[in-house]
């Protein structure tokens, strides 16, 4: 089973709405964050350095409804942190689907077993089980063993309780092409509906900084990860996104396609960066300064991102506003990628200067190193 009809055609009509209106920026997943501590302490987690008061507190679900009400896309990711951790998040989850909202719960799954029961199956409803890997690089990324093997019993019994299941993968400059590949077939065989994949942003307060990978480092992997990618591989992605990882199509970001509201309120100018807060989503769109972000702009901060929460909405509105990508992603989903020229690894050393997205040019992974564990942290 893949992503279902109606999920589609939910986001079909709203995009096509937009455009019809001429609305020039609107939302399409909301960034959801009803609390920041988790129950583990990964290496590229930019999220879970806030001091103990803030880790402490909880959005009210409340909140959490008056933001999506306002907010009004048809998807809502609930990250965190963990949200099993949340004592509401139950009745969140029952109130976005009532609202009709497709919610992907993004969870570790180390408390997924524990909690199942608060929840009931929905096609408004989907488990994001983060994975990093396999066994071996997943408990390396998370910084702690066993998590995988908790991950998969989660997974299997989300699936046997009818639940919709997918997988959610940060990519950093130590994932081998191959385990990922491997992951890929293990996730179909246990029934995920579709997985999500996405190179990691270079938090500044995360606690391993040399992890990120460089804009040029990230199409090469992608090629090498994606390349001639088996067509029962379900990814709940745009396929044009997935062509943009491996620099086959060109992308801009739009921030304010994947909005995060957290305790703060509405971070300004996206999940990744933040710089500050508003207090409605139409202030954060009448009040940020769109020209400063995106790789265009010239900030030294968007220059390497390749981040889904900054591309995919990008992708999903071009697949409906140009024939040409319209065709492509036909053609992709019809018939697949093809046949792919794979580059070799390693490959030639990075250069700071972004390439073009044509995919003739990957360059660079000599720079990948392994990541050094960082201190276990338990709460
Ligand atoms: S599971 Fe890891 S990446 Fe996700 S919120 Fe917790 S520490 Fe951060
Ligand atoms: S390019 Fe990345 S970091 Fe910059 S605004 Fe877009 S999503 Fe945020």
């Amino acid at each position: 089973m893949g992503v279902p009809i109606s999920q589609m055609w939910t986001v079909a009509s709203y995009v096509l709405g937009k455009r019809l209106r001429g609305v020039k920026r609107y939302p399409l997943v909301l960034m959801l964050e009803p609390l920041f501590r988790c129950n583990l302490a990964c290496a590229g987690c930019g999220k879970i350095q806030y001091p103990a008061d803030v880790l402490r507190r909880n959005l009210t679900p409340e909140q959490c409804f008056k933001a999506v009400d306002e907010c009004g896309a048809p998807l809502v990711s609930i990250p965190g942190g963990e949200p099993l951790l949340h004592p509401q998040i139950d009745e969140i989850v029952a109130g976005l689907v009532a609202r009709k909202k497709y919610v992907y719960l993004c969870t570790n799954a180390i408390l997924l077993e524990k909690h199942i029961d608060r929840f009931k199956p929905s096609k408004y409803l989907s488990f994001s089980i983060h994975l990093d890997g396999p066994r071996e690089e997943h408990d390396f990324a998370v910084c702690r063993e066993g998590v995988y093997d908790v991950a998969v019993d989660a997974i299997k019994l989300a699936v046997a309780r009818g639940f919709r299941v997918t997988t959610n993968t940060t990519v950093y400059n130590n994932a081998d092409p191959d385990s990922m590949r491997e992951m890929f077939e293990t996730m179909m065989g246990y029934g995920v509906e579709g997985m999500m994949i996405s190179p990691g942003y270079q938090y500044e307060k995360a606690p391993s900084q040399d992890l990120f990978l460089h804009r040029n480092q990230t199409i090469n992997l992608f090629q090498r990860i994606l390349g001639n990618a088996k067509k029962h591989w379900r990814f709940n992605l745009s396929p044009l996104f997935l062509e943009f990882l491996k620099g086959k199509w060109d992308l801009e970001c739009t921030p304010w396609g994947m909005p995060a509201y957290n305790l703060f309120g509405w971070q300004k100018p996206c999940y990744l960066l933040n710089e500050g807060y508003c207090e409605t989503f139409q202030e954060l769109l009448d009040t940020t300064d769109w020209s400063k972000y995106g790789r265009a702009s010239g900030n030294s901060k968007c220059a390497d991102c390749m981040v889904h929460c900054g591309y995919e909405a990008t992708a999903v509105a071009e697949t409906f506003g140009s024939l040409k990508a319209f065709a492509r992603v036909v053609k992709l989903t019809v018939l697949g990628p093809g046949r792919e020229t794979i580059p070799e690894s390693p490959s030639p050393v990075p250069s700071a200067e972004p390439v073009s997205a044509n995919g003739d040019d990957p360059t660079g992974t000599d720079d990948i190193r392994k990541i050094q564990l960082p201190v276990l942290v338990e709460r």
